[in-house]
């Protein structure tokens, strides 16, 4: 490990390690940031992030207050610096939604407030096996009057549309007034990008006793967002309660008065419907109210069930479980916590680079998606998948659009966006990154293979690959001076160090992928449906000609390797540049994004994230071992990490050529990086692709799973430390459990029909007869 990452590592935990469990034990004003991510709850409709429901008393740059839908944006004229032709004109940005989730509580007039007075208990806990966020907090006001005070907090994931929030509260040693203010906060704002700017503005607000909505509307973009909210009481808090209520400009106010006795204990329970129209005409008010009223009836404590059963499910089918290491089992529930909450299911959203837990990145979907987490979907919960690759189905008009701006033919994905448009100006950075093409063509064919979804590929998948080939047919050119080979010029790789390079090899093999890929499909479905096939070449007038073009120029794509030095060269320039090793580089000039001009990181041979290894990774079926050793000792010492989407790619490759020590060390740094907060960042929002890392370095890396045509492959070890380790795969409509011991791999068949594989050389079948097989690493 370079000393730069071992000295980032070297922090203690800020929580307990806990299997199930993410615990707060103290307020500090100094962890609340980070908190506001890691406590976030969202169901990939919507998500609010870990606030606590009382004001915050801290300064601004410690809290990061937010409420979002994945989807629902704003959108401005970007502003450059300098301008050219056919750059992006417009840029999208998640919008900080009304704060539904604002309860205050007064003893008399004074109104509680974490630092005044004394905290005497707190604790708040993620319980991530029941998907809720509790909060327990006994405090005592200056004038010795102790209140405790229990929330519980959920998103629900059986019903997108609701939030709730139990708000629990017992006067300790005193008897009088308690107010509880509830409200719809409608004035907020961004908190970056739109600073400054008001991007809503409200269109309708209402209140009644208990229930009550605002209406609000994205100005820039026109979407309308409800939010319906309606209070529960128990009998006896009910009795002893005066509701007051207002409403004003941007806020809808209810004031729960109650005489509160010594030692009682008074429930409100807040149930929030929230919705938004996609469409002018939509009535997102009446589905909002519908919601609420709907799980109004079923009641909190049923919500909590409900929750807890869908928690269940989940991880019946995605629960790692690691035995020896409590910190890790806890990182990986975690991960597998937030990759669930992060993802959008309904085939119109995906998922951000921070989830819904925070505004950086502004909300936008890149290609971590399809890189880092799709590929724990389609093994785990293929439904999912198929719902996030519809996105890009539903997003490839503007993606023709985005082809046709650079003169491309077919689809040109866009690097970062929430509608399907390309939503970066910063082109060095983004639209040069053509590679995010084939990273989708990769997924749909991962998709493809793994659940032998015929009705996908035949109605959506095809057209996908179909139209990113195309594209990459325009972007390159038979070249003479390189032996007339097929090249692509001024590119980037994964590696965002290296912009504007010819030959990325990564993306060279990943676009004659792409094309072989796509010829293949054809040729399948034109066979097994040829009138749904007839039907698309008709659509987007594929032809045989266009089919024969590709077969001929995927043969020629040029395929870089440098005799010399007996490596990939991860482009025409790379080698040729500045030498430089990380270690030789200054603790405080990283990363090197924040503390380098780009020109200087441009001339060094210094990379960003993997890019070469991911290369042997997608394509580790045409590599050698032995290529893959020089290629790893050649390019890790000039890795920065820059990016969190790196470790995991590096441990997977450590793990294969047999490099244990830095297969775990690269693990360790991808596995906790929110909970511990290695890149102190984390509070921006949490970094999804690298917990889509940690899955994939665990049963990629130490269970050496691959996937090439069609086949599975396991090369399993154990990790020093560790006893075991288990994960469940799904496979072809079949569910598998993979248990790793010190000397031995047990497989067995936990549901469905015949399924085959290879360990190591030895082919292994599970079926009814013979449902599980123990062998020997
Ligand atoms: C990485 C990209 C990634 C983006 C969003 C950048 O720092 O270099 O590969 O897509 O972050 O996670």
């Amino acid at each position: 490990m370079r000393t730069y990452h071992a000295r980032k590592m070297d922090k203690e935990a800020i929580y307990p390690y806990q299997a199930w469990k993410i615990t707060e034990e103290e307020f500090l004003l100094e962890n609340n940031h980070h908190n506001e991510a890691i406590f976030a709850l969202g169901n990939g409709y919507m998500g609010l992030r870990g606030t606590q429901e009382e004001d915050y008393p801290g300064s601004e740059e410690t809290t990061t207050p937010g409420f979002y839908i994945n989807g629902v944006y704003a959108s401005e004229e970007i502003i450059y610096g300098e301008e050219a032709p056919n750059l992006p004109k417009k840029g999208q940005t998640i919008v900080n939604l009304a704060d539904w989730s604002e309860i205050n509580l007064y003893i008399n007039e004074e109104k509680l407030n974490l630092l005044k007075g004394q905290i005497l208990d707190y604790q708040r806990e993620l319980d991530l096996q029941q998907g809720v966020l509790k909060r327990r907090v006994l405090w005592e006001d200056r004038q010795g009057r102790k209140i405790e005070i229990k929330t519980t907090r959920l998103i629900s994931f059986s019903r997108e549309h609701i939030g709730a929030i139990r708000y629990q509260f017992k006067a300790v040693n005193f008897s009088g007034k308690i107010s509880v203010n509830s409200a719809i906060n409608g004035d907020v704002s961004n908190h970056h990008h739109l600073r400054d700017k008001k991007p809503l503005e409200v269109l309708e607000s209402e209140v009644d006793t208990n229930t009550g909505h605002l209406l609000h509307s994205v100005k820039s973009t026109k979407f309308k967002i409800a939010y319906v909210v309606e209070h529960l009481m128990d009998d006896y808090s009910k009795e002893n309660c005066e509701v007051k209520k207002r409403s004003s400009d941007n806020r809808v106010d209810w004031i729960f008065e109650i005489s509160a006795v010594e030692g009682e204990e008074y429930i409100i329970d807040k149930i929030v419907g929230v919705n938004h129209s996609q469409n002018a005409g939509e009535n997102p008010l009446s589905d909002a109210r519908a919601s609420a009223a709907r799980a109004s009836i079923t009641g909190f404590e049923n919500l909590i069930e409900e929750q807890a059963e869908f928690m269940s499910g989940y991880w019946q089918d995605v629960d790692v479980k690691i035995v020896g290491d409590d910190s890790l089992q806890q990182a990986f529930r975690f991960n597998a916590f937030h990759i669930l909450q992060a993802a959008g299911k309904d085939g119109q959203t995906s998922v951000a680079a921070k989830g819904i837990s925070g505004e950086y990145y502004e909300g936008h979907y890149f290609w971590d998606t399809e890189s880092y987490i799709l590929p724990f979907y389609v093994f785990q919960r293929p439904e999912v998948a198929r719902n996030l690759l519809l996105f890009r189905y539903n997003t490839l008009d503007k993606a023709r659009k985005n082809a046709d701006r650079m003169k491309l033919d077919g689809v040109l994905f866009p690097w970062r966006t929430i509608n399907g448009e390309e939503a970066s100006g910063f082109f060095m950075g983004s639209t040069v990154q053509y590679h995010i093409n084939a990273d989708i063509a990769y997924a749909v064919n991962l998709y493809y293979q793994v659940s032998r979804d015929q009705e996908f590929m035949e109605n959506y998948g095809l057209e996908i690959l179909i139209e990113t080939a195309r594209m990459w047919l325009s972007l390159g050119s038979y070249i003479p001076m390189k032996d007339n080979k097929f090249c692509f010029n001024v590119v980037c790789g994964p590696d965002e160090y290296k912009p504007g390079v010819n030959n990325n090899a990564y993306t060279n093999y990943m676009a004659k992928f792409n094309l072989d890929i796509a010829v293949k499909m054809a040729e399948i479905i034109k066979r097994k449906s040829p009138e749904k096939y007839k039907r698309l070449a008709e659509i987007i007038n594929l032809t045989e000609k266009e089919i024969e073009n590709m077969k001929e120029i995927k043969e020629d794509i040029y395929l870089p390797y440098n005799e010399e030095l007996e490596i990939t060269p991860q482009d025409d320039s790379f080698l040729y540049k500045n030498p430089i090793e990380v270690d030789t580089i200054p603790d405080d000039e990283l990363p090197l994004v924040k503390n380098w001009h780009p020109l200087i990181v441009w001339r060094y041979q210094v990379i960003k994230q993997a890019d070469v290894m991911l290369l042997m990774l997608q394509q580790g079926d045409k590599f050698s071992q032995e290529l893959k050793i020089k290629n790893y000792d050649y390019y890790e010492p000039k890795t920065t990490h820059d990016s969190s989407l790196s470790p995991a790619i590096y441990s997977i490759i450590a793990s294969e050529i047999g490099y244990k020590n830095q297969a775990y060390n690269y693990f360790m740094q991808t596995a906790r990086l929110d909970l511990d907060d290695y890149n102190e960042n984390a509070y921006q929002g949490v970094h999804t692709a690298c917990m889509g890392g940690t899955w994939l370095s665990l049963v990629q890396g130490f269970g050496g799973m691959r996937m090439f045509n069609g086949k599975l492959y396991f090369h399993p070890h154990l990790p020093d430390g560790w006893n075991n380790y288990q994960f469940r795969l799904r496979f072809k409509g079949s569910q598998i459990e993979v248990t790793v011991e010190e000397n031995k791999a047990k497989y067995m068949l936990i549901s469905g029909d015949k399924v085959e594989f290879k360990h190591y050389d030895q082919i292994i079948v599970l079926e009814e007869s013979n449902l599980s097989k123990e062998v020997e690493i």
